[in-house]
């Protein structure tokens, strides 16, 4: 039986450092002659790269699905030519196990009809940041702005790289665009809380962001691109009443730390505010 009163938000929020070039494509596998091959995504009002809040939301729950060894099942083909796409999730009948729900589908939301309940995570798009992490010779780093840095486009530099044709053996040259390494980007992640159960999606969810620093964002991961890590952590609690009446009941910091790891370490306590009972 799972109550529908919301007991309040987690806010995360962090900064997303690019440890190495970062690219997530805008047209991703489309060959363009005499443009950019493999243009990034960029926001089309401010023309910075960013970080869609679906590429991260996605790319936690694929680590996650295999990190707890969640079956996954084929989607339906838009058309019929279209790439498989496997994904977990349940069927009513077996959302619920050992009286708690799946912890991947309550965090990360089912699609359409399936959907046993809705989805408690909402990742927002991470956007760059005025100013960019940078090692000098004594490699210690130092902060820059973009306008002190030379790219070859705005915000992104261009590599080239060969795609060898398995056929012909030939080497052809193309371009790949991405965000340098030391680019940081506005991260925001908020977790709708009902009850006792949502404990295990907050875990869950700092389990993905964990899990994603061990592997990569974007594409060109096996070349070393999107390696990220979580910065300047901080973990928010609105209480429902805080949405009416802020002054009488304000926001919690419930933590803060450098790094993800920092906090991860304190899960149990960091939380006991929320939860003090568990
Ligand atoms: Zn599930």
């Amino acid at each position: 039986m799972t109550t529908h009163a919301l007991k309040g938000k987690v806010i995360v929020q962090a900064h997303i450092k690019a440890v190495t070039g970062l690219r997530i494509g805008g047209a991703a596998g489309r060959f363009e002659i005499g443009g950019l091959d493999n243009p990034v995504i960029r926001d089309p009002v401010t023309g910075r790269p960013y970080i869609p809040g679906s590429s991260l939301k996605g790319k936690m729950r694929s680590l996650l699905t295999r990190a707890l060894g969640r079956p996954v099942k084929e989607l339906v083909r838009a058309r019929r030519n279209s790439p498989a796409i496997h994904i977990h999730w349940c069927e009513p009948d077996e959302y619920q196990q050992d009286g708690a729900p799946c912890v991947l589908c309550r965090t990360f939301g089912t699609a359409g009809e399936r959907a046993q309940e809705p989805g408690r995570l909402i990742v927002r798009d991470a956007h760059l940041l005025d100013e960019l992490e940078v090692p000098d010779e004594s490699g210690s780093i130092r902060r820059l702005s973009w306008d002190e840095v030379a790219t070859e486009l705005p915000y992104t530099e261009v590599k080239w790289e060969a795609v060898i044709d398995v056929i012909t053996s030939a080497a052809n040259p193309r371009q790949m665009e991405r965000v340098p390494a030391g680019a940081l980007f506005d991260a925001e992640l908020l977790l709708a809380v009902y009850d006792e159960h949502d404990r295990e999606c907050l875990r869950t969810l700092l389990q993905g962001m964990l899990l994603l620093e061990d592997d990569y964002l974007g594409s060109s991961g096996s070349r070393g691109y999107g390696r990220v890590r979580f910065q300047e952590v901080r973990l928010l609690w609105r209480p429902v009443a805080y949405y009416r009446d802020p002054q009488q009941h304000p926001e919690v910091k419930l933590a803060a730390g450098p790094s993800l790891a920092d906090l991860w370490e304190r899960f149990d306590e960091i939380v006991s505010h929320i939860w003090p009972e568990a």
